[in-house]
């Protein structure tokens, strides 16, 4: 029989990018995932990398314990302690993180609320003190850094916090060759700031970005720019396709 009470065809047409045909019955069902129990909150499959008790997930980049702090369920950059990163290393995957600049307006342009998050150690997306504050525009809050500006500016003010809602394909190297560039789609506070913008190359600064071949996979890095910024509430989701059922 062609059709069973909703459940599919086998009569119909080959997909052309598939195995299966239009409407297929035997293909695989989506994988289930409890999504968390309020907006933001991990759901069933996520690697919780910092919940607010504590930093085991992290190391300092170079080695040993991070030097950040812990502080109302949050974690806050220590100045001139160094950047920090997870021990797992991810490639293609969905990130979730919270961040707020400190409440107390100190520098200005690069040198207010400024941190970041490197996508595999490499990649920054910049996190700054946007809100009423100008810079260069490739160097503005959700900037892909020294690349692409955000499309808007969705800062809040300074002491709230900001969400960040990230879609990473790792780039893909043959040997040598660069066969695809890292994409990435960026959400800050809900708004779209990058739609699968791919990327020149890891982050430079005053400098052009060139690819260099690299593992698959690497961690996810959070910068000390010398600014209190804090952190909450970050997890991931490696990705994984369709039809792997
Ligand atoms: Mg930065």
């Amino acid at each position: 029989m062609a059709e069973q009470q909703g459940l599919g065809y086998s009569d119909t047409p080959r997909l052309p990018d598939s195995p299966y045909g239009v409407h297929d019955g035997a293909r695989p069902q989506p994988r289930i995932v409890t999504p968390g129990a309020t907006p933001g909150a991990p759901p069933s499959d996520a690697v919780v990398l910092f919940d607010g008790s504590g930093l085991e997930a992290w190391t300092r980049v170079g080695g040993g314990p991070p030097g950040w702090r812990l502080v109302d369920g949050a974690m806050e950059v220590v100045p001139k302690t160094g950047n920090i990163e997870t021990r797992a290393h991810f490639g293609d995957m969905q990130l979730h993180l919270e961040w707020a600049a400190p409440a107390e307006v100190r520098g200005e342009g690069q040198g207010r609320g400024n941190s970041g998050v490197f996508l595999m150690g490499l990649y920054e997306i910049q996190v700054l003190d946007g809100y009423e504050n100008p810079t260069y525009a490739d160097g503005i809050t959700g900037a892909i850094y020294g690349q692409y500006p955000p499309r808007v500016n969705a800062c809040r003010p300074p002491g709230e916090w900001q969400v960040y809602d990230i879609a990473w394909e790792a780039p893909r190297f043959d040997g040598e060759t660069l066969v695809a560039p890292a994409f990435v789609t960026v959400l800050l506070n809900g708004v779209l700031l990058h739609h699968r913008q791919p990327l020149q190359g890891p982050t430079k600064h005053r400098q052009l970005a060139a690819y260099t071949p690299h593992a698959a996979t690497g961690p996810l890095q959070l910068q000390d720019h010398r600014d209190p910024v804090r952190f909450r509430n970050i997890w991931c989701r490696p990705l994984t396709d369709a039809d792997q059922a």
